[in-house]
């Protein structure tokens, strides 16, 4: 099979049962087009995609040329079946590389990488602890290899930011065996959109991102969030997997340890059940009664839903005490990011959170807030009446790209030396 090289990456996302992708220009931030298999394994396997404009000065986010209907993929179309079908409707697009989101990197992956027979084996060695996303996304990468097995490809995993981390910060207080032999310690996720984030607010402060002092908070269906100091991640919320930290969609977030034992004894409930319902039927879903949506979530407590309002007051609480706490692990506050659906979109939590951080000298801008920081550079904060050096902190709102970041990792690392 032959193979062309060029300057476009396809970045894939493979999850359980579907494969996001798209196809982008690294070097000039340009999104050619993206789509999502999904249902695959199912009789209702479909293939949608989307070609955006390719105007020179198109921002990447920009809205799509064209919409087109779902396809059904063959009955039982697997993650390979799917990957052929993306790789054929690309043609002769002339492809560098394919880039994988990989959620779990264990203490071994501490940046991206090239993948190879020896990194496969590694990313399966930490199946148990991403056991629906890690397969997953080795099943993307073994569909490119069957399909193109001259086309580079690189791993860029979620938790590699976080390996900059402290043992203060990444050590549980449990027996250490636990850690030596099972790796049970922190590890944090959302890496690669804080690496995007954390580039994009040291463009628009104007600033060095090695002389800065970030707070990042992720807040889409996952929510963490992350104290970047000069450039590196030094705590987060996310610990050993993705359910530590704060209230999400319809995961728990932190809860006492102790109500397994608890709950086994009084409701005879196991360890699967507790942890599926920890992940699956808790947060904004079970306090709010109304969905794990933040948008149903906010209406309905604006129309005075008493449970959706506890579920909105419980997030926001969550979210300010972890924000306070992570900038003890920073001398001093330069910007608070807010990035994610919720982060970019929702001027109520962003102005609920600010309103219980006004110690760290933050003050809402109302009008910058309601308008996600667009016509302010990303600011939503008022600016210090005085001048100082360092200069005040502040609220910035950026819209995080995790596939471009996977495609520069893509591009640098598959370009000759
Ligand atoms: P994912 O983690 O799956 O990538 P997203 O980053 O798209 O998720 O975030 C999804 C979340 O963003 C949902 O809770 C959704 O309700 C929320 N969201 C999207 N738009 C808005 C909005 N305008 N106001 C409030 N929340 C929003």
């Amino acid at each position: 099979m032959t193979q062309t090289s060029g300057d476009q990456v396809l970045v894939l996302n493979s999850g359980s049962s579907s494969v996001k992708f798209a196809l982008i220009n690294p070097g000039r931030g340009e999104r050619v087009l993206d789509g999502l298999a999904e249902r695959l394994g199912t009789q209702d396997a479909t293939l949608r995609i989307r070609r955006h404009s390719t105007e020179p000065d198109a921002e990447p986010d920009a809205e799509p040329a064209g919409e087109h209907a779902a396809e059904p993929l063959p009955p039982g179309a697997t993650h390979r079946d799917a990957v052929a079908t993306i790789l054929d409707r690309l043609g002769d697009a002339p492809l560098a590389g394919a880039g994988h989101r990989v959620v779990h990197g264990g203490e071994r992956f501490t940046a991206s990488v090239l993948v190879d027979d020896d990194v496969i084996d590694d990313i399966r060695s930490f199946i148990p602890l991403a056991p629906l996303q890690n397969p997953a996304n080795l099943a993307g990468i073994e569909a490119v290899r069957a399909i193109r097995p001259d086309l580079p490809q690189v791993a860029v995993f979620d938790t590699a930011f976080h390996q900059t981390m402290a043992p203060s910060a990444y050590r549980y207080a449990v027996p250490g065996e636990w850690y030596e032999r099972h790796g049970v310690r922190r590890y944090g996720f959302h890496g690669i959109s804080y690496r995007y984030v954390s580039a994009r607010a040291a463009e628009l402060l104007g600033r060095p991102l090695r002389d800065l002092r970030l707070v990042i908070a992720h807040l889409g269906n996952g929510c963490s969030a992350v104290a970047v100091r000069d450039g590196v991640s030094v705590d987060t919320t996310m610990g050993l997997t993705p359910l530590e930290g704060l209230v999400m969609g319809s995961r728990s977030g932190d809860v006492d340890p102790g109500l397994f034992g608890y709950l086994a004894a009084k409701a005879n409930l196991t360890v699967e059940t507790i942890t599926n319902e920890l992940n699956t039927r808790s947060g904004l879903l079970a306090l709010s009664g109304v969905g794990n949506d933040m948008r149903a979530v906010q209406d309905a407590a604006a129309q005075g839903h008493e449970q959706a309002r506890l579920a909105l007051d419980v997030f926001v609480h969550r979210l300010a005490k972890a924000i306070a706490g992570l900038v003890t692990t920073l001398d001093r506050l330069d910007a608070l990011v807010f990035t994610a659906g919720i982060g970019e979109n929702s001027p109520v939590v962003r102005s609920a959170v600010l309103a219980r951080l006004g110690f760290l000298g933050l003050t809402e801008d109302p009008s910058a807030n309601a308008n996600h920081g667009r016509s302010t550079n990303g600011r939503i904060t008022l600016p210090a009446t005085l001048p100082a050096t360092p200069p005040a902190a502040q609220a910035l709102v950026i819209p995080t790209d995790e596939e471009l970041m996977i495609a520069r990792d893509t591009a640098r690392l598959v370009a000759p030396a």
